[in-house]
């Protein structure tokens, strides 16, 4: 179904075409009665299937500009996942009076307090900030009437749920909840619904978890080995863009540091970074100019990149729904990508799990570790070769021949 056969006015009409947005994606057509018409909605759909417009659109709409109030509230997890929001409601918005601003850690206080009380429409915003503007009465949701939680089962994990139940307190007059992820894992189901009354479904991720539009390559390698074997591999492939996750943000330093020597254009990000260089690494990666960004889980969600060709996971994913988020940063609005996931002996069991839970169908690069009998035939051959050595340790039990 196009756009133009919905009843969207022309201004916005006419910034989705320039934006090249003709063809509703599946979760844009399934959401846009919904929002419309005023329910709550719980919305799930695969990484990279366009979220962000199937929200913005009708909320959008629902703006009345004459009114100087914040009417619509986004909550996302990330800085950067606030400002590629926020980016996309600009561009929807830009042909219309409706004034979308958003607000996180690490920006200018004074910046956002002027612009809020110069009149916002749309506040985007990370828990953290809004957190603070609310405690010090910067900001109203008098007149917020509809609350989007985007990346939903993340918001409502243990971290910022206490924060998220506050800040949706807060809205007092009756108002919409709109929810959206690629993932809900059951434990958080139970919440989602208590925030919503009423809500309309929409789940639209496949049997598969994990996306389709995505090869899953798995190597099992010696922790020693793996540094040569990312390198070989990165060489080796026709790497457009590479986003490489590592649990940790030493690592990232660590990986960074290392691998600039061999490859040019590489980049890193974490929570460690001030706001300022984080922002600037994420426009550089965004624009280009940047091929290899290594990152911690940071960007794990939400970030679209569109010509991330390659996603490795130089650590195991850890948590329930990473390796989807993780690898979803590639693969984007039916493009293909690539996913490799590094393993050592000390991720099998973890391993296990996550190919069964993400019913992914792994494409080992070298052996795979799973297999019951996976000894190559040269180590068989090796093997059948070596002569029997009884254990001659002092006091040990000699193995009989
Ligand atoms: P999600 O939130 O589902 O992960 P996004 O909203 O980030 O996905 O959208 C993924 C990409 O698809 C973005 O680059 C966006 O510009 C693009 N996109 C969204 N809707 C459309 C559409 N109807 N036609 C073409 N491209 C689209
Ligand atoms: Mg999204």
């Amino acid at each position: 179904m196009k756009f133009s056969e919905l009843n969207i006015p022309s201004d916005i009409l006419g910034a989705l075409e320039k934006m090249g947005y003709e063809e509703m994606t599946p979760v844009q057509e399934a959401a846009y009665p919904i929002i419309a018409e005023g329910h709550d909605l719980c919305a799930l759909a695969e990484t990279g299937s366009g979220k962000t417009a199937a929200c913005a659109i009708p909320l959008i709409q629902k703006v009345d500009p004459e009114l100087n109030a914040i009417q619509g509230l986004v909550i996302v997890p990330t800085r950067e996942l606030c400002i590629q929001y926020v980016t996309e409601i600009q561009h929807i918005a830009r042909r219309t009076s409706v004034v979308p601003f958003a607000v996180y850690g690490g920006f200018d206080k004074d910046i956002d307090i002027a612009k809020l009380k110069h009149g916002v429409h749309i506040l985007v915003a990370t828990p953290g900030r809004l957190l603070d503007y609310l405690y010090s009465g910067v900001l109203s949701f008098k007149h917020v009437k509809c609350a989007i939680l985007d990346e939903a089962d993340e918001l409502l994990k243990v971290g910022f749920l206490e924060d998220i139940e506050f800040i949706l307190s807060c809205i007092i007059r009756e108002h919409q909840t709109l929810l959206f992820s690629a993932t809900m894992p059951e434990d958080i189901k139970k919440l989602a619904h208590d925030c919503l009354r009423d809500p309309r479904h929409i789940s639209l991720i496949t049997e598969r978890k994990a996306p389709t539009s995505i090869d899953h390559y798995f190597t099992y390698q010696h922790p020693k080995d793996k540094q040569a074997a990312l390198i070989k591999y990165l060489k080796e492939e026709d790497v457009k863009q590479a986003l490489i996750f590592c649990n940790a943000r030493h690592m990232v330093d660590k990986m960074f540091a290392s691998l600039r020597k061999d490859f040019e254009d590489v980049g890193y990000i974490h929570a460690g970074l001030s706001q300022d260089k984080r922002t600037s690494v994420f426009r550089q990666f965004k624009n280009m100019k940047i091929r290899y960004l290594f990152a911690s889980d940071v960007a794990g969600r939400g970030l679209d990149f569109s010509h991330v060709s390659h996603v490795v996971n130089w650590d195991l994913p850890q948590g329930r729904e990473s390796y989807t988020h993780r690898t979803g940063r590639t693969g984007r609005m039916g493009k293909k990508g690539k996913a490799l996931t590094f393993v050592t002996r000390h991720d099998l069991s973890d391993l296990r799990e996550l190919i069964g839970r993400n019913e992914i169908s792994p494409l080992w690069i070298g052996k795979d570790p799973l297999l019951a009998n996976n000894t190559s035939p040269e180590r068989k051959a090796r093997n059948r070769k070596r002569p029997f050595r009884p254990n001659r340790g002092k006091g040990k039990p000699v193995a009989k021949p």
